[in-house]
């Protein structure tokens, strides 16, 4: 059969199926169009021919009601919604939702903010006439039932309101720029919305108020329209990937709902609060044809309620069972998802008493139509899937917006079919969030006013500040009850025995001035979430985590976060604040000025800040003014004291101002000129460095690798260079080769007419192909060699030592073990190295499967292992076990004794590897182990440890001398998603002593 034909008998059974009649259930409104309107045949008629199969419609968008005065999406487009080679625009798309706005009473277009670029967020509501002049009345009921306490929690109360109420479904598209279809659907979905009669949508018009943002990412998408318009120019040849979609990061920006860094998460959550929504429904496309993930797979996030998982199976059910009744194949709720982590946009519905939900729709990347074929796991039969995706088919982007669009339709007609129950749990899960303290707890979490660390512990703040947690401050010192730890008692263990064990205190006060988070508050969930330790167990039958596993916000900012589960904390007097803001200043007298060194990275800031200062580095601790400093203090002198105060009130500094200088060796702090480098192979793992950089407003030179080997000298101009992790466990060979050279077509990434947002404030390249190169790599070492510093992380740490900077230090993966995106512990090895300047002995940092590096005192050799039995105990022989053995015929050899060393140590040299032995690493040229991970015990602070073993006391950041300057290389990374602050010294730190980097070496070259 020819495939027109095919299609042609396709259609005749299609029609068939338009024409029978739906079973749908009791006095709920049949799906399809009101035979009294008249039909946009035009429009009807091109919506059709970019279908590619009869199924991949339904009879509520297989045609398109007419209005006599609101124009239809092809105003705009100048072609229906998910026509071939239509790729609007954001600020097309708002023009179109203005048109709406202009020509229906039904339709209300609301500015939600600006993008890192500059770029406006909307939000389009649409709803009946009536409901939008009534919109602020209803929102001041909806407020009411999102905080039970403004009815003392009446239930009888919340009823009056939730009978007089209508609820908001939020629906926001193209997150993720090369997921492209949602902006055209949400256009065709608000039209419809606004001017279908048919009793289905006006149901859902007169009871439910939609709320849309049809492009959350407005950056990538007039970067991913710009590259369509290329490729559509270059028809044959290979167009360019989306390497940068928004200004920092790309597909990441779906997992900032944890730290809320980006503008585009904090504007939608503002809108989700701010109109009391009840759900957020955020679109994506990656799984044929429409995978309502909102069920997935375990585990289920442990701080949701249990009524929102009711929920996500009720909505999810009826969807896929709706569009299973269509005959429309590949829908299916049920698959690889887990739900752990909070860092998606739609959890910020789930953790602020909303319902979460996620679509994966299917899509091409861009509005080309094509043959997709897909992976046998794909398109097999599976219990969750019962009509499941063809092998291969020709998928328009029309499909797309066709299942989107009756997704979201037949959701829609389900809520407001059940909003009463909807709106009630909504004020249930609030109300549950309220009682949290006496129901499962905790009480609180505090943090305590004697916090050294008064920048990070305000971050914290801040950041639980944007996710609309109320804070209080303690008028005075409380004092709490401590949970009684239940004593496992040991088998044979006699309770006298017991009675010789430290005794463990039962109390804990906090002074006045102290941050308390209580728990009976609307929102206590999310801060709940952020600052408890997850445990996810290796034996969980869930495998591959889809995210991190663990986030502890306390531990990552490494600032104190006390959970307390003493109920009566919450009758302790106390004040809600306004913004946090760490207090700082200056006191006492005198010309040179102190700051305590406790690893906060606003130090760094205050160096750039005064950069006529003169400020250096005490390498010890020392006691001045009655007061003690720690090692790294930093002592400025040549600085007015107002210039130093005006800085230090700004950053939330506190300085001390000391009458004479403190009699302890120093060196300088510097202003670092920092180059900062990145591949064209990812910016998605490195956009997190510059949003920390940025915000810290730390300088740096942004160049890709392909500058570097232009540039003639790199250390005249640069005193670091930092290279964050790829992110991809990219290779040495692809950093230095790119992508193929030898075939294909230059791919460029520049502003160019046809292109002009592609670049924005990121670099820019003819062609981002080559990579590193020779050159830039010869570049690098000398760099190095004439005292440069060379910052790595993870796989560019890989790649330095792969290409032979530095010895003795050798790079593993690791196939056993599984450290996914966790809380991990690890220990100072080295206090006295200035990377470390600040920090405890035991500090908190986030791993994913971090690279493992192990000492060899032999460069090019491997750590030493030993062949044969591990002989630590006598051999067989004559005695008892500790007695000397013996050979007949002679006396007893004296064994010499071997030297034991740690995992994270250099192993002792024997003699026989001394002897005439060039490749024997002098003590000078070794390198420095700065931090370690915890042993094996320690290891897991939060989320999934499983073989930890392998990593445990392995070193986590070393200083590798190297000619004149030193590579740094990192285990852990330090920089990531704007949740691990407590980290972000270790990178500073290695900046600002860049030249003294050897400061407290015990065995430095001189
Ligand atoms: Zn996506």
């Amino acid at each position: 059969m020819n495939r027109n034909h095919f299609w042609k008998v396709l259609w005749t059974i299609a029609l068939f199926l338009a024409v029978a009649p739906f079973a749908w259930a009791d006095g709920e409104s049949s799906p399809g169009r009101d035979p009294k309107q008249p039909v946009d045949e035009a429009y009807t008629a091109k919506m059709k021919k970019y279908t590619t199969a009869p199924y991949f419609t339904s009879p509520l968008v297989d045609y398109l009601p007419a209005s006599s005065n609101v124009p239809t999406p092809e105003a705009v487009l100048g072609d229906v919604a998910g026509a071939p080679g239509i790729l609007p625009y954001a600020e097309d798309v708002y023009k179109y939702m203005r048109m709406l706005e202009k020509a229906s009473p039904r339709v209300k277009v609301i500015s939600i903010g600006t993008t890192e670029e500059g770029r406006e967020m909307i939000a389009v509501a649409v709803t009946s006439e009536e409901n939008l002049k009534k919109l602020e009345e209803n929102r001041a009921r909806l407020a009411k039932l999102a905080d039970p306490r403004t009815i003392n929690s009446d239930d009888s109360e919340a009823d009056k309101l939730v009978a007089q109420s209508t609820p908001v479904y939020y629906i926001t598209g193209t997150i993720h720029s090369p997921e492209t279809g949602a902006p055209t659907a949400l256009m065709e979905l608000a039209y419809r919305l606004a001017v279908d009669e048919s009793p289905y949508i006006k149901d859902i018009r007169d009871g439910v108020i939609t709320l849309i943002t049809p492009v959350v990412e407005v950056d990538g998408r007039d970067r991913v329209v710009d590259i369509y318009k290329w490729h559509l120019a270059h028809p044959k040849d290979f167009y360019p990937p989306l390497i940068y979609w928004g200004k920092y990061v790309a597909h990441d920006n779906n997992r900032d709902a944890m730290g809320m860094t980006l503008k585009l998460t904090q504007n939608v959550l503002n809108t989700y609060v701010d109109w009391k929504a009840q759900v957020l429904h955020d679109l994506h496309e990656s799984v044929p044809y429409l995978y309502d993930n909102t069920v997935g797979d375990g585990p289920y996030n442990a701080w949701i309620d249990p009524i929102l998982a009711d929920e996500w199976n009720m909505i999810a059910s009826r969807n896929v069972a709706d569009m299973t009744k269509f005959g429309m194949p590949g829908v299916f709720t049920h698959g690889d998802f887990d739900t752990w982590s909070p860092g998606y946009l739609m959890f910020l519905a789930a953790l602020h008493n909303g319902i979460s939900r996620l679509y994966e729709t299917f899509g091409n990347g861009n509005a080309d139509t094509r043959e997709r074929t897909l992976e046998p796991e794909e398109y097999a039969r599976t219990w969750f899937k019962q009509n499941p995706p063809l092998p291969k088919t020709l998928w328009s982007q029309r499909d797309n917006n066709n299942y989107e669009e009756t997704g979201l339709l037949v959701s829609l007609h389900y809520f407001n079919e059940n909003k009463r129950l909807f709106l009630k749990n909504f004020y249930l899960k609030a109300k549950r969030s309220v009682t949290k303290p006496g129901t499962e707890g905790p009480a609180a979490y505090v943090l305590p006013a004697d916090e050294p660390r008064g920048t990070l512990q305000a971050d914290l703040l801040q950041v639980l500040q944007k996710q609309k947690v109320e804070i209080s401050r303690a008028k005075s010192a409380i004092t709490i009850a401590l949970p009684v730890k239940k004593e496992k008692k040991k088998e044979g263990e006699k309770s006298a025995e017991a009675k010789d064990e430290k005794k463990e205190p039962t109390t804990r006060s906090f002074p006045a001035g102290s941050f308390v988070i209580r728990m009976d508050q609307p929102y206590s969930r999310i801060a709940d979430a952020l600052l408890d330790h997850q445990y996810w167990s290796p034996e969980d039958p869930q495998k591959t985590p889809y995210d991190d596993t663990g986030w502890t916000f306390g531990e990552l900012f490494g600032v104190q976060v006390v959970r307390v589960t003493d109920a009566k904390i919450l009758d302790a007097p106390m004040e809600r604040v306004g913004e946090v803001r760490a207090a700082g200043g200056v006191k006492g007298d005198g010309t040179i000025f102190a700051i305590n060194n406790h690893a906060e990275p606003a130090l760094a800031t205050l160096r750039y800040k005064l950069k006529d200062a003169t400020i250096e580095a005490a390498e010890e601790a020392f006691d001045a003014g009655g007061a003690k400093f720690a090692r790294g203090t930093f002592l400025i002198r040549d600085a007015k004291r107002a210039e130093v105060e005006s800085a230090a009130k700004e950053l939330g500094l506190q300085v001390s101002a000391l009458g004479a200088a403190p009699n302890v060796k120093t060196h300088p702090v510097r202003a670092a000129r920092i180059a900062y480098v990145h591949t064209w192979l990812s910016t998605q793992t490195e956009g997190w460095w510059r949003l920390a950089l940025d915000s810290l407003q730390i300088p740096y030179e942004y160049m890709s690798t392909q500058a570097i080997g232009k540039i003639p000298d790199l250390r005249a101009k640069y005193d670091v260079i930092l290279f964050p992790p790829v992110g991809i466990n990219a290779s040495a060979t692809a950093i230095i080769q790119g992508l193929p050279t030898a075939w294909g077509n230059p791919l460029p990434w520049k502003t160019t007419e046809l292109t002009p947002n592609l670049v924005g404030k990121n670099d820019s390249t003819d062609d981002m192909r080559p990579g590193l190169g020779y050159d830039g790599l010869t570049k690098l070492q000398s760099f190095v060699q004439n005292g440069g510093v060379l910052l790595t992380v993870d796989d560019t740490a890989q790649f330095a030592l792969s290409v032979g900077m530095g010895a003795g230090v050798n790079a593993a993966r690791s196939e056993k073990m599984k450290i996914v995106g966790a809380v991990v512990g690890t220990q100072l090895v080295d206090g006295a190295s200035p990377i470390a300047y600040g920090y405890d002995e035991k500090i908190s940092a986030y791993c994913d499967d971090g690279v493992i590096f192990s000492l060899s005192s032999v460069a090019g050799g491997r750590r030493r292992r030993r062949l044969g039995p591990d002989m630590k105990q006598r051999p067989t022989g004559r005695g008892t076990k500790d007695d000397p053995d013996f050979a007949v015929g002679r006396g007893g050899a004296e064994v010499p004794e071997e030297q034991e060393s740690e995992v994270w140590e250099y192993p002792p040299l024997t003699p026989e590897q001394t002897h005439n032995n060039a490749r024997v690493i002098p003590a000078a040229n070794r390198a420095r182990v700065v931090l370690r991970y915890a042993n094996a015990k320690d290891l897991l602070i939060s989320g999934l440890v499983d073989g930890g073993g392998e990593i445990a006391q392995h070193p986590a950041v070393i200083d590798m001398p190297v000619g004149q300057g030193h590579v740094v290389l990192f285990s852990i990374n330090p920089v990531y998603r704007g949740e691990t602050r407590g980290t972000y010294s270790l990178v500073l730190n290695t900046a600002l002593n860049f030249d003294s980097l050897n400061a407290g070496r015990k065995d430095a070259a001189k």
